[in-house]
């Protein structure tokens, strides 16, 4: 029974059946056997917030399974050696993933190679003589990378951005620092951007450029672990840059033109939470519709009670519309349109209804529902610090208005 009537291809709806079974064979039955490890953050991190040695590994382990298994570089273009399936499979099976997997099994996040995280079309950009030394390790999954655009001064407004990239004979040398890099402390790149030209990047007008640096390069500091609400380390990090010496081969994409990929990178991580939002969202509404049906209260299961079930409608209402925008604009980005008004409002509103389907989830349960035992709160923390990741829902809002004063009033 489907209540979709998008026409998913055969080839997208039969990967999702098997990245299921993987998810199940690779991903939950790790998390079962290595439950004390992965469920308690007192053991999952170390004494400076870092994942431990044995989690990297085991992150390790999943995404190199995924890529032998042909998940993990699935939506990764063919020309960079992946499958080369677009971005409605990309939200399809991210969806699919958090839906199975809810926020316990959280090493489904590396059963799909992330756009920040992994190959991507990002790495189009990369020189060939980049591409030779790090494109297989990357769709082995053996290593990983992450994304240094944001700094303490610059967040919403990332081209305020001050780290600097000075010429050094035929190369640079970057000095500046960045926040909040998502699997930085535990990449072996990163995609720093950095001013090449000051006076353009005040003006704005490019001069901002991106390069790919290994994390040990000299200069390269891992300052600091940010811990986010709720967990006692993390996978975010402060950066610090001293004199790191680039080549002329570390260009991402054009010199003086870098911001261009923060924008092509930021549209990928839009596609992503959106069907991240959604996927928690439904798991919690179907965990909350199954307590519904069993828990009592004065004589009668609480689904009989509509103060109970009528927010769980709404829910259903919502996060079907979340999920017709989702698709929508991944398969406008797969007809090659740039649907910067679509994928801005599937983003916002997919966050925005999936964090209140999960509170409602978390209201159906009681007490219940804030144990770390059924993961609700945890859910609910992840799909609400995504109305900030990825362009806050306020810059989105702001988008969609430029677009519709543009005249773009097509909905
Ligand atoms: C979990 C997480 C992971 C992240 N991962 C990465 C990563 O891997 N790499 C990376 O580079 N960055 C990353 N970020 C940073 C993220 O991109 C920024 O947090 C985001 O762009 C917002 O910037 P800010 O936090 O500095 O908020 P600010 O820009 O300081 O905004 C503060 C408030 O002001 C509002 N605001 C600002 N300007 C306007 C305006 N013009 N109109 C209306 N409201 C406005 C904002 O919406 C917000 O509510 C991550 C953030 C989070 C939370």
């Amino acid at each position: 029974m489907s209540s979709i009537a998008f026409d998913i291809p055969d080839e997208i709806r039969a990967l999702c059946d098997g990245l299921e079974d993987f998810l199940k064979a690779e991903v939950v039955a790790r998390h079962e056997k290595h439950h004390a490890l992965l469920s308690n953050g007192r053991n999952t991190y170390d004494e400076n917030g870092r994942y431990t040695e044995e989690v990297i590994g085991l992150i390790r382990e999943v995404r190199m399974a995924a890529a032998k298994a042909g998940y993990y570089n699935m939506c990764v273009p063919e020309d960079l050696g992946g499958s080369g399936l677009g971005m409605l499979a990309y939200y399809v099976a991210w969806e699919h993933a958090f839906r199975i997997c809810g926020p316990h099994n959280w090493m489904a996040v590396y059963a799909i190679s992330h756009w920040a995280f992994g190959p991507s079309r990002l790495l189009e950009r990369v020189t060939e003589e980049a591409r030779g030394e790090i494109l297989d390790g990357m769709l082995e999954g053996r290593t990983s990378m992450c994304f240094g655009l944001s700094e303490p001064g610059a967040g919403s407004d990332a081209a305020a951005l001050t780290t600097k990239a000075v010429p050094d004979g035929n190369g640079w040398r970057i000095s500046g620092r960045k926040i909040w890099t998502t699997n930085s402390p535990i990449a072996d790149y990163c995609i720093i951007f950095a001013q090449t030209d000051p006076k353009r990047a005040a003006a704005r007008k490019g001069g901002i450029s991106a390069f790919l640096v290994p994390t040990d390069a000299p200069g390269f500091e891992v300052e600091s672990i940010i811990a986010m609400h709720g967990a006692v380390g993390g996978n975010e990090a402060q950066l610090v840059f001293e004199d790191i010496r680039v080549e002329p081969s570390q260009l991402v994409g054009e010199l003086h033109e870098g911001f261009k990929n923060a924008v092509f990178g930021v549209s990928m991580g839009r596609i992503y939470n959106s069907a991240r939002a959604l996927g928690l969202a439904r798991w919690s509404l179907e965990l909350a519709l199954d307590y519904a049906g069993t828990r009592q209260a004065f004589g009668k299961t609480i689904s009989e009670y509509q103060g109970v079930t009528f927010p769980l409608a709404e829910s259903a209402m919502e996060l079907h519309g979340a999920h017709l925008m989702g698709l929508n604009a991944a398969m406008l980005l797969d007809k090659g349109e740039l649907a910067i008004k679509e994928l801005s409002m599937a983003k916002a509103y997919a966050v925005e209804v999936g964090a209140r389907a999960i509170d409602r989830a978390i209201q159906t349960h009681g007490a219940m529902g804030f144990t770390n035992e059924l993961g609700l709160a945890e859910a609910y923390n992840t799909v609400r610090v995504v109305n900030v990741a990825d362009g806050t829902n306020e810059i989105l809002r702001r988008t969609i208005a430029h677009r519709l004063l543009g005249g773009d009033v097509e909905l």
